[in-house]
């Protein structure tokens, strides 16, 4: 059986002025209409307790677009503000699943400037595309190949923050299949001086540059409060310091988050091909991220976006990722004995145990996470295994780890750029 996905290749392009222009006006309608069925909702069960779903956003928009004031928005290709009503919907949907905060409006400066089309709204001949509303095909850099005969199913054209433009193209990847099954396990321990730690041993180091560029990072963002603090920056319409400051501040995040981006694929792909079971600590990522220190806070989303990769590659490629419970005392365990540790301050790398063992802090708790994955998995229960797939649905019953990653349709929304390697069972013939 060959597992049929749906990868994102997401690659940078130079729009033309009238694209740019083009793609502004429909990031600002898409936030528009983003927003306005997000009013409506909210309102709608606020005030009479009413559902208002897709189908009644989408009648809306009709509407809207009839009047004077919003006749704007048919200036724009409609299909990416019909995809905005349809992520809205996705957004409800993983609130009321408990999955997800209550949505949040869409920012002008804040929120991530993106724009979705589905196949009526782009044409891909000959490696070339064009959007709907548009004569010229766009300029794409196309730093790594589509895979053979893909044909995008979806197009999603954002700018970051720092002002470059990508497109990403979701394609079915007949590429991907599952790798033959191993007996290997490994446990991961999330760290801070250490981007990660493993069961085996081996110490993940933070990306090349990235001590340098954070601290090039909390200068910048200083140096932005201050100008956003100085007075007299309304009377100079906002300040254009204030601006080129934020702007700084925009290119080191991109800067820490490609490179980080790069040693995560390649780490994740590594470790989901040399090992059939992949244990992890749930660790909640929103609770964590209300720490206000830079360093946790990168640490933090390095750790959400491994998680991410290590379970989506998994699913790929039959592998099985055990998620331990966050409340396990992987720090304080003794992996060898099992003596439990009355403390364990977050200064002490190393520490002997009573029983004679001296443990290195982060390779403890990641042999320790390995064996509460193994028992989960051994017995089918225990410390409240949750074998998560990548939407964040929870499916808690066993089987045939290599049975279950397969034949599964997966869409990753929001994916990021994902291109490795052909894997090796390429070269198997498909059966
Ligand atoms: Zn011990």
């Amino acid at each position: 059986m060959i597992t049929h996905v749906k990868r994102a290749f997401k690659y940078r392009f130079y729009p033309t002025d009238a694209q740019a222009a083009e793609l502004s006006r429909t990031f600002g309608c898409v936030r528009k209409v983003y927003n306005m069925a997000l009013t409506v909702r909210t309102e709608a069960w606020t005030l009479r307790q009413e559902h208002v779903g897709y189908n009644a956003t989408s009648a809306m928009l009709t509407a809207w677009k009839k009047t004077e004031e919003l006749a704007y928005l048919n200036e724009v290709s409609s299909v990416p503000l019909q995809q905005a009503l349809r992520h809205l919907q996705t957004a409800f949907t993983n609130f009321f699943a408990k999955r997800a905060r209550y949505p949040r409006f869409k920012a002008k400066k804040k929120s991530r400037k993106s724009a979705e089309y589905t196949t009526s709204a782009f044409r891909f001949r000959d490696g070339k595309l064009t959007l709907a509303k548009m004569t010229q095909p766009l300029d794409i850099v196309w730093s790594r190949p589509l895979p053979e005969g893909a044909k995008p199913s979806t197009v999603t054209v954002s700018q970051d923050a720092a002002g470059r433009w990508f497109v990403s193209l979701l394609c079915q990847d007949p590429g991907v299949k599952p790798l033959l099954a191993n007996g290997n396990a490994i446990g991961v321990d999330a760290g801070l001086e250490h981007l990660l730690t493993l069961s085996t041993g081996e110490k993940i180091a933070n990306p090349r540059h990235e001590r340098r560029d954070r601290a090039r990072l909390a200068r910048a963002a200083r140096e932005l409060s201050r100008k956003a603090k100085g007075d007299g920056s309304k009377a100079k319409g906002d300040g254009s310091n204030r601006a080129k400051a934020r702007r700084k501040v925009a290119r080191i995040h991109a800067r820490i988050a490609d490179r980080r981006r790069d040693a995560l694929h390649k780490l994740t792909t590594r470790l989901v091909r040399e090992n059939q079971v992949v244990v992890i600590e749930d660790l909640t990522v929103r609770n964590l991220l209300k720490n206000g220190h830079l360093a946790r806070a990168i640490s933090d989303a390095a750790w959400s976006q491994f998680r991410n990769m290590v379970e989506y590659k998994a699913q790929w490629y039959g592998r099985e990722v055990i998620v331990v419970d966050r409340w396990f005392p992987s720090s304080k365990l003794c992996s060898v004995c099992g003596t439990l540790a009355d403390k364990m301050p977050l200064n002490v790398r190393t520490w002997t145990c009573e029983c004679g063992t001296t443990h290195d802090r982060d390779v403890n708790a990641a042999k320790n996470i390995l064996a509460a994955g193994l028992a989960v998995s051994a017995c089918g229960a225990g410390v409240r295994p949750q074998r998560s797939s990548p939407d964040g649905a929870v499916g808690a019953e066993a089987g045939s780890p290599t049975a279950r990653a397969v034949g599964i349709p997966l869409v990753y929304e929001g994916e990021e750029v994902n291109v490795d390697a052909p894997p090796p069972s390429r070269r198997h013939e498909p059966g």
